[in-house]
This record gives structure tokens, C-alpha cells and sequence, in this order.
């Protein structure tokens, strides 16, 4: 029995579990080469409650815990952790900016056919002179009569080449590097100036379509603002605290992953006369991975509990976020070198994850930001502030 968890979250992750295995596990090869989930797959997981998890239920979520969204991830990140990425921009950041910031007509029109999977959203804060400086978009968005009229571009966005509706955050007055003077839009493709680029080739998260959104006099009218306008980049700072602690669920279910393959492989194979799981070398690394992913795990679900507590978690999240991406990466290269030659051949899962692996400590602030972050609030909790 798992104490961490109620028993409607163990049933979840069952579920999860189970469904990764019957719906996603097929469909893998196919989602690595095309470079994108299908459609219909979305759908699926709409219908099982695995978008929606702790969305309110007056708009198609499940009302749960946020440590239930937590083991739905990991076990998509242990399947296919692409498929985890275009799932987490999805619902971690476009739709859970609809449900916090949308007006009622809003979340109608947006947030109820995303949980169930008919409609794909992204969110665009990156752009192409630095996505660490998140403060200094030079997207711009001027008022013109009701409207505004948006220009500038988005880089390395998660969903871009097939995202149905965008949320956009643009500077609408004040100097880079201020934190207010930004407010969040919500693009439709079609909408006239909006385009996005053709897919990146990236080095690994191949299930997950990563591109550029062009903006050129995009006229948005008022019902499009997403929140309160100038407080935009408020919003921004503090969602990424929740964002840091659930990619740990990511982290935590590659490095699963890669213990799987691991004891899968470590004890058939044989060299010199005995398994190779009988070697303290080889052991050292299947116990490395074990206490990466048990350290990680536990203390996600903690922070997620006092998330939910209302407690603020930046420097917390920033620890994690870092961990667990460093272990993710440490075990990814282990499950490889365990495997010798077979682990660097293509047509085993290894090579994959190893891949996979190093997205986490770019994506949703680098490790050094991380590590600014952890020495910043470290040295001013010293100070007493
Ligand atoms: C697959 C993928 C999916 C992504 N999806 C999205 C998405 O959906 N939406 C979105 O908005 N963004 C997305 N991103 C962008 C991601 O958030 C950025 O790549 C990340 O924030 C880093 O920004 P950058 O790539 O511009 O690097 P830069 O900011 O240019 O940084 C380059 C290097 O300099 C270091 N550095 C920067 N500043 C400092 C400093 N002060 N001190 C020390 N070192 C520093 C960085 O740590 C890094 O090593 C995605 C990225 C990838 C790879």
C-alpha cells in the first residue's frame, strides 16, 4: 500500500498505467516519426480523465488532488515522454492559464473542449534573443481603439505547428526587465498575421511538435485578453512554481523508465559467466536511479500537498526542478551504459530516454536558473528577508 497516496489516486495512476500500456505504447513509433501526437489520441485521453485530472468539473476536469495530474504524468513520461511534453504545455500551461485567468465565456469557449481533448492550446513566452530574460519580450501589443494589435515572435514553443488556440504574453507598456507592462492574449490560428514555423528537428521529446509563432499585426479585440492586462508577467512568475514541481512528475517517470530497462535487461544479461546485476558496479548505478526516483517522487508529492495548502514554493520547486532533472539525465546515461552497445542502438528504449532526458534541465528555466534561483532565496531566508 502506498501511503503517499489517497486511494483515489492510486486508482488514477492504475488506470494511467494500464492505459499507457493498451492505447500509447502502439502508437510510439508512429508518434516518433510524424513527430506528433494524434489527434485522436488526445481525445482518448480527454474521454479517461487523464487532460482534465484537477480541473473544476463544471468544465470537464476531474476535481482531483493536484498529485493526481502528478501520477498521470509520470506514467505518460515513463511511455512516451513527448507525448508527456505536448500534454504538459497543454494542460499545465495553456489550460491552466484559461481556468486561472479566463472569464466565464472564456473557459466555455476554451478550457471545455481542451480537457476532453478536442481542441490543442500552447503558450508562448520564449522568444528568439533569450528565453531565461522572460521579463524582456520584445512581442508588443498596442491599443487601437478596442482592439490591440500584437507584433513580435515566439520561439522553441511546445504544440506551435498543430495548436488550434494560443496564449501569448506581450509587453503592453513599461521597460524590459519590468514585471508589469505584460498582458496574455489568447490567439486563434486563422487569425489574420498569425503563423507558425515548420517543426524543429530536435535532439530528443520527438513525439512532441516544438515551433515559432509570427505575429504581424495581429488584431485582437477585447474579448481576447486573458486576465488582467499590465499583470500579465505576475501570473507568469508565479504559475511557473507549480509548472517546476509537476515536471519533476516528467523527470521522476523517464528516470522509471530507465530503471524498467534497466532491470530488465541487468540481470539476463550474462558476461563473463554470471548476470551483469551481479556486479557492485553495475548495482551502484540501479541504486543510484532507485534513490534518485524515490527522493524526487517523495518530495514532489510533498510540495504538491503544500501547493495546495497555499504555500509558496519557488525556491522548493527550483530544488526539485533541478534534482530530478540532473537525476533523469544521470539515469538515462547509466540505463545506456548498462546496456553496452545495445543500449546505443536506436531500437531500444534507452537511446530514447537518453534523448529525452536532457530537455528538463532547458525547458521551463535552465538548471542555472535554477541554481540562481535556490542561492538567491538561500542567501536572503539568511539574511532574514
Ligand atoms: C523542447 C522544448 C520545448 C519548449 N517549450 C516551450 C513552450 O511551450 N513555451 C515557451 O514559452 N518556451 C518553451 N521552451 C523554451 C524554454 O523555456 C527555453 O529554451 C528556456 O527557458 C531557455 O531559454 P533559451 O533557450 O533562450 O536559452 P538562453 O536564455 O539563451 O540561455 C542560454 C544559456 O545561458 C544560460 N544563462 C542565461 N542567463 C544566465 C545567467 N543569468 N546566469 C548564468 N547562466 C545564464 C542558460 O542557463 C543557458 O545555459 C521550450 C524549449 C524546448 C527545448
Amino acid at each position: 500500500m502506498d501511503l503517499r497516496l489517497n486511494e483515489e489516486e492510486i486508482m488514477l495512476r492504475d488506470m494511467a498505467r494500464r492505459f499507457m500500456v493498451s492505447e500509447v505504447e502502439p502508437l510510439v513509433p508512429q508518434m516518433q516519426s510524424s513527430g506528433e501526437p494524434p489527434r485522436a489520441l488526445l481525445r482518448k485521453l480527454g474521454a479517461q480523465g487523464l487532460l482534465g485530472t484537477f480541473f473544476p468539473e463544471a468544465y470537464g476536469g476531474g476535481g482531483a488532488s493536484l498529485i493526481a495530474r502528478a501520477v498521470v504524468a509520470e506514467e505518460m513520461a515513463r511511455m512516451d515522454a513527448g507525448l508527456d511534453v505536448s500534454v504538459f504545455a497543454h494542460v499545465m500551461l495553456f489550460a491552466r492559464a484559461i481556468n486561472n485567468l479566463g472569464n466565464e465565456a472564456q473557459k466555455r469557449k476554451y478550457l471545455v473542449p481542451a480537457l476532453n481533448g478536442e481542441m490543442i492550446g500552447a503558450m508562448g513566452i520564449t522568444e528568439p534573443h533569450g528565453g531565461s530574460d522572460a521579463l524582456s519580450p520584445k512581442t508588443t501589443a498596442r491599443k487601437v481603439g478596442d482592439h490591440h494589435v500584437l507584433n513580435g515572435s515566439k520561439t522553441f514553443i511546445t504544440n506551435a505547428p498543430i495548436a488550434d488556440t494560443f496564449v501569448i504574453i506581450a509587453r503592453t507598456s513599461g521597460d524590459a526587465g519590468r514585471i508589469d507592462g505584460g498582458t496574455w492574449f489568447i490567439l486563434e490560428r486563422g487569425a489574420p498575421g498569425l503563423s507558425t514555423g515548420k517543426p524543429f528537428n530536435k535532439l530528443g521529446m520527438r513525439s512532441s511538435p516544438t515551433g515559432e509563432v509570427f505575429m504581424q499585426d495581429v488584431r485582437v479585440p477585447a474579448a481576447q485578453v486573458l486576465g488582467p492586462p499590465e499583470r500579465g508577467f505576475h501570473y507568469m512568475m508565479d504559475s511557473l512554481d507549480l509548472e517546476r514541481v509537476l515536471e519533476g512528475a516528467s523527470t521522476v517517470g523517464i528516470a522509471q523508465a530507465c530503471l524498467d530497462e534497466a532491470l530488465a535487461y541487468a540481470p539476463q544479461r550474462v558476461v563473463f559467466g554470471k548476470p551483469i546485476a551481479s556486479y557492485q558496479l553495475v548495482q551502484e548505478k540501479i541504486a543510484a536511479m532507485a534513490i534518485g526516483i524515490e527522493l524526487s517522487r517523495n518530495y514532489m508529492y510533498h510540495l504538491l500537498r503544500r501547493v495546495e495548502r497555499g504555500d509558496k514554493v519557488t525556491r522548493d520547486a527550483a530544488i526539485l526542478k533541478l534534482y530530478s532533472s540532473q537525476m533523469a539525465v544521470q539515469a538515462a546515461s547509466d540505463v545506456v551504459q548498462i546496456m553496452g552497445g545495445a543500449g546505443y542502438m536506436e531500437d531500444n528504449k534507452a537511446a530514447r530516454l537518453y534523448r529525452d532526458a536532457k530537455h528538463h534541465e532547458i525547458g521551463a528555466g535552465t538548471s542555472e536558473i535554477m541554481k540562481i534561483i535556490i542561492a538567491r532565496d538561500t542567501l536572503r531566508a539568511a539574511a532574514g528577508g
